[in-house]
């Protein structure tokens, strides 16, 4: 039966998925993915659950990026808010040395 011997069973392509995914296979491009539409199907679903665990667990690094970007604009209002607020202060507490 060499017909068996290209086309895997559904349980022993299953069963290979982790190592196929782990070496970075292209899988769309598998010869059992594309004969069957179960695996296709399967294949889809993992992709939405890995897309979803994705948006639940966003990437960490560039979140850094992001917080110092928003630290650096808070950083930046404040200063100028600061030297108004100093402004003001000196302007309204000169009047009675004058
Ligand atoms: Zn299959």
């Amino acid at each position: 039966m060499s017909e068996d011997h290209d086309t895997l069973s559904c349980t022993a392509f299953q069963a290979q998925l982790p190592e196929l995914i782990g070496a970075n296979v292209n899988l769309s491009e598998h010869s059992h993915l594309q004969s069957c539409e179960l695996c296709r199907a399967l294949m889809a679903d993992l992709e939405t659950i890995a897309e979803a665990a994705r948006q639940l667990f966003p990437i960490v690094e560039p979140r850094d990026d992001v917080w110092k970007q928003i630290e650096s604009r808070l950083e930046s209002e404040d200063d100028r808010k600061l030297v108004e607020e100093s402004e003001n202060y000196h302007k309204t507490s000169t009047p009675q040395s004058s």
